[in-house]
């Protein structure tokens, strides 16, 4: 039976309510700019106990428009992280802006805060911490940086839905954070993503952006030049249905991982991600790290062998700094623990569909190939 058994990487999790909802939405006649977006909206800023939720179509546009309506732009610089997914950092770019990377902690994975202060410029307008797999980063530490130095914080939590940090929602903790909504997220919509701020400002020059730059006065009166990075009302009523599952779909999840995590903590050629005690985490995905014995090669050979037994796992993440992409932009730096974690780290499977018996086979199978 073992040697059948396929296991995905990811999945969404759609429930009959998802489906009922996004047929009233069909059904209604109205597809855009309408009531279900201001309802998804208004459950996520609540569920993060923010004042404003702004709706976009990914997570990629919500954090482009966090930049762009915090006013950076030409030749100002983003402090982030270089082990993430590239939209952390391609945000900054779409502004004429650049991200300045900053080597990472070798326990959590997380910007190491103690390189931010040093990678400071008069040109730094921002630091966009990434919370990632929903291992939240020291935020304490951030805001204090970020305020001794007039800084803005952006919060890439598009991994962390439902993570906290000393008890506050990821997402609520910078001046602007941004949820992504792509098929393996915490919830879905397809494709979306939401920009969560208690600032007033923030959120209506967002509400501009994301709708070609309109204000409130007739509809093709543009004050700005904008975009179209609206989220329709049928994306908009998947994402109803999911947030009404939040909190079920997130324990789930962390189930699973707190079965991979015992079964694994123990097993020496491995590393896991340390989770700080400020953190509770909502796991977004389980990634294990090889031991120093291993190269890119071996890593690269457990992944093949992995998928060869229904195992679905990726190389979650390539370093971001010396992606071809920014051959141009990133001159300077080396950076050590990145570039060695993420030659070392295997992506295995989770979502709130998994069982138990999958992990205990995803397990096996990966000491097998240890
Ligand atoms: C998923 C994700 C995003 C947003 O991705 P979209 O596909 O645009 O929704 C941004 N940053 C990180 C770290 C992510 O994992």
């Amino acid at each position: 039976m073992h040697s059948t058994q396929t296991v995905s990487l990811s999945s969404p999790d759609i429930s009959d309510s998802e489906i009922s909802l996004v047929c009233d939405v069909l059904r209604s006649g109205c597809l855009s700019i309408g009531p279900v977006v201001k309802q998804f909206e208004e459950s996520v800023s609540s569920f993060c106990n923010v004042n404003y939720g702004v709706a976009v179509n990914s997570g990629t546009s919500g954090l482009h428009l966090a930049v762009k309506s915090l006013g950076i732009g030409s030749g100002d610089e983003i402090i982030t992280t270089p082990f993430s997914f590239i939209a952390s950092s391609n945000c900054a770019l779409y502004e004429n802006a650049l991200p300045v990377f900053v080597d990472i902690c070798k326990e959590t994975w997380n910007v190491d805060c103690s390189q931010i202060e040093a990678a400071i410029t008069s040109k730094t307008k921002a630091i966009l911490p990434v919370h990632i797999f929903g291992v939240c980063c020291e935020m304490d530490e951030i805001n204090r940086i970020a305020s001794k130095y007039g800084l803005h914080v952006i919060e890439d939590s598009c991994e962390a839905l439902g993570s906290k940090y000393k008890g506050e929602m990821a997402g609520s903790l910078g001046d602007v954070g941004v949820f992504g909504f792509y098929p393996n997220k915490q919830i879905t919509t397809g494709e979306g993503g939401m920009i969560v701020t208690n600032n007033s400002d923030v959120a209506t020059l967002c509400q501009s952006f994301r709708n070609q730059g309109r204000g409130n006065t007739a509809w093709l009166s543009h004050e700005h030049v904008g975009y179209n990075y609206r989220m329709s009302e049928v994306q908009a009523a998947i994402g109803v249905g999911q947030m009404k599952r939040a909190y079920d779909l997130i324990i789930r999840r962390n189930l699973i991982v707190d079965r991979y995590r015992s079964r694994l903590s123990s097993v020496n050629k491995l590393e896991l991600q340390k989770v700080p005690f400020s953190c509770e985490p909502s796991w977004f995905a389980f990634v294990v790290k090889l031991c120093c014995g291993y190269s890119v090669k071996d890593r690269d050979q457990i992944i093949d062998n992995l998928r060869s037994k229904g195992i679905g796992c990726n190389n979650y993440f390539p370093p971001l700094h010396i992606q071809k992409c920014y051959s141009n932009i990133n001159k300077r730096r080396e950076l050590p623990v990145c570039e060695n974690i993420s030659s070392k780290t295997i992506a295995l499977p989770l979502h709130s569909k998994m069982v138990i018996d999958d992990v205990d086979y995803v397990c096996e199978i990966l000491e097998n190939l240890l």
